[in-house]
């Protein structure tokens, strides 16, 4: 449901986060939790579930997600070194919050195949 989309309470500032990046279509802020020294999520302010709700209209939406990203590791000092963008979808990839959102992920070396 949407009234418990948490992205979406953070998006209206609801719920406090730190913010370090905004447009009119996309929202980026530190996770609570962070995997790196790096770790922000960029999320669409529309509300998109999964992947799997995406739309042929959201795909400049998604583009508009990378662009962040581009924008935040170079800011973040990042770009250079390299960072890692992750979008899980559903349970197995371990989706937790279902309102789509990219992991931007800096700050470390990453291991490929990732857990
Ligand atoms: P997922 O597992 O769905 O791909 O990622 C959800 C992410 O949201 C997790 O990395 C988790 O730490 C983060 N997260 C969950 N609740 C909050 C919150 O209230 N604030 C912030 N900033 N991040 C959150």
């Amino acid at each position: 449901m949407m009234s418990e989309d948490l992205f979406l309470k953070i998006i209206s500032r609801e719920i406090p986060a730190d913010i370090v990046y905004e447009n009119d279509d996309v929202l980026a802020f530190r996770d609570v939790n962070p995997q790196a020294p790096l770790h922000v999520l960029i999320v669409p302010k529309a509300h998109i579930r999964t992947i799997n709700e995406m739309q042929p209209e959201n795909a400049e939406l998604f583009g508009k997600l990378f662009l962040a990203a581009q924008e935040i590791a170079a800011q973040q000092g990042v770009a250079e070194d390299g960072y890692r963008v992750v979008m899980n979808c559903n349970s197995a990839a371990g989706q937790t919050v279902f309102h789509v959102h990219l992991h931007l992920l800096g700050g470390r070396q990453f291991s490929w195949p990732p857990g």
